[in-house]
């Protein structure tokens, strides 16, 4: 990889900022799912242990008023976080200030803080959303080195990512264990992948997905089409699709993409369509040649499933993004199933999902291990299959 990681700089007796995303979702005041904050712990272990002070901080929810503060403050992470490390993680309940300053300076080796949320500065002003200067500057001025382990964030370009790396110092801004995990996954599958490189698009709507299907396209041996996006690119090519999901005004671009994809583009050859929107809606399973006009498609079929799971299998690289149909109902969860085991039943290929919906249903489904990596950052993950590049990981010091 060619950006600097955590383990190319030495952190010992050093004031080290590690900005982690700790956006976890909550209820009532408590953590319903601490994944991101598990996810986080080999990096803040790794400057513990190498004799590092820790400033740790992230941004959690929308904070768009003074009573949004009080639903999201980060103090319930910082606990949790002190439960896993085993350790006291320092609570400072402020983003600047006397307080924070006289803790981050009273840090002793393999101590750490965490203060509180930094989007508590977009009130007023957004200075953290807006990547306000003197906000960056300040935040860089707390510590001595700078460590990015929030990919769910890189995507934006915000104080506490961009700010702080420009104001560090040359060569002080480096990536987490979870950011290079992320930057060399998704980076290498797209960028410089072993081939064949299979993408697997689905998912509810073209219009979300057109920068990663026109990038894939170009990098992509072969595209599997599936999820409701399947049918607007079906009516692209006449084909009735009854009451299934269909953006009319992308039907010309969906023509437009099949025209110019040299071949590589695979559409479904059967879905199963039911006339409700519903998981016991009596389903049944056609060909996309005879969808019958009160029904509605909300799964891959059988047959598709047996012709993607062919492309697959002869897959070295795979890059999934978006459902192929309605997982959330069991009776429309076989294809994305399907296409789960099919992934599961590869020997030396590297399998990435990325996407928010993507990663929950391969979780929920229990496919977790069997891909190399499961992308954390949903936002971030599609920008990055679009072949963007996302400030936040540029603003790395570069090897
Ligand atoms: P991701 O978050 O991984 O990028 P999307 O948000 O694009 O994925 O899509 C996920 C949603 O697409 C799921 O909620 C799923 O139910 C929906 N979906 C998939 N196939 C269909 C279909 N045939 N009809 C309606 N919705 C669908
Ligand atoms: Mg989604």
């Amino acid at each position: 990889m060619s950006k600097k990681t955590i383990a190319d700089v030495d952190v010992k007796g050093k004031k080290v900022l590690i900005r982690v995303d700790f956006n976890v979702p909550m209820k009532d005041g408590k953590i319903t799912d601490d994944t991101r904050i598990t996810a986080a712990l080999p990096t803040i272990r790794h400057a513990l242990e190498h004799g590092g002070k820790v400033i740790a901080f992230s941004h959690l929810g929308r904070v768009e008023s003074e009573e949004d503060k009080k639903e999201n403050s980060l103090k319930p992470a910082a606990e949790r976080l002190s439960e896993l490390l085993g350790k006291p993680v320092a609570f400072i309940p402020e983003t600047r200030g006397e307080a924070l300053e006289k803790a981050a300076a009273a840090l002793k080796e393999g101590e750490i803080l965490m203060f509180e949320n930094t989007r508590f500065e977009d009130v007023p002003g957004k200075k953290e959303s807006k990547n306000n200067p003197e906000l960056g500057k300040y935040w860089a001025s707390l510590g001595d080195v700078f460590v990015n382990d929030a990919f769910g964030t890189a995507h934006r370009a915000h104080a506490s990512n961009v700010g702080i790396s420009e104001n560090i110092g040359e060569g002080l801004a480096v990536a987490g264990f979870l950011m290079e995990k992320e930057i060399k996954f998704i980076g290498e599958a797209v960028n410089n992948p072993k081939r064949p490189l299979v993408a697997i698009l689905g998912g509810a709507k073209v219009s979300d997905k057109i920068g990663v299907i026109e990038n894939l396209l170009t990098k992509a041996d072969k595209v599997l089409v599936g999820g409701a996006m399947m049918f607007t690119f079906l009516k692209a090519q006449g084909k009735a699709v009854g009451k299934s999901r269909v953006e009319e005004d992308k039907v010309e671009l969906a023509k437009s993409l099949l025209a110019k994809s040299g071949g590589k583009l695979i559409l479904p050859v059967d879905t199963v369509a039911a006339a409700e929107f519903k998981n016991d809606s009596p389903a049944e399973t056609v060909s996309v040649d005879a969808i019958p006009a009160d029904k509605m498609g909300l799964d891959i079929g059988p047959g598709t499933v047996a012709l993607f799971g062919a492309e697959i299998a002869k897959a070295k690289t795979v890059v999934w993004n978006g459902p192929m149909g309605v997982f959330e109902m069991p009776n429309f969860a076989k294809g994305t199933i399907g296409i789960c085991e099919a992934i599961a039943g590869l020997q030396d290929a590297v399998t990435i999902i990325g996407g928010g919906d993507s990663a929950a249903a391969a979780i929920s489904l229990g496919y977790e291990d069997k891909f190399t990596h499961i992308s954390t950052g949903g936002g971030a993950s599609l920008e990055y299959l679009e072949g963007k590049t996302l400030p936040g990981v540029a603003s790395i010091s570069d090897k």
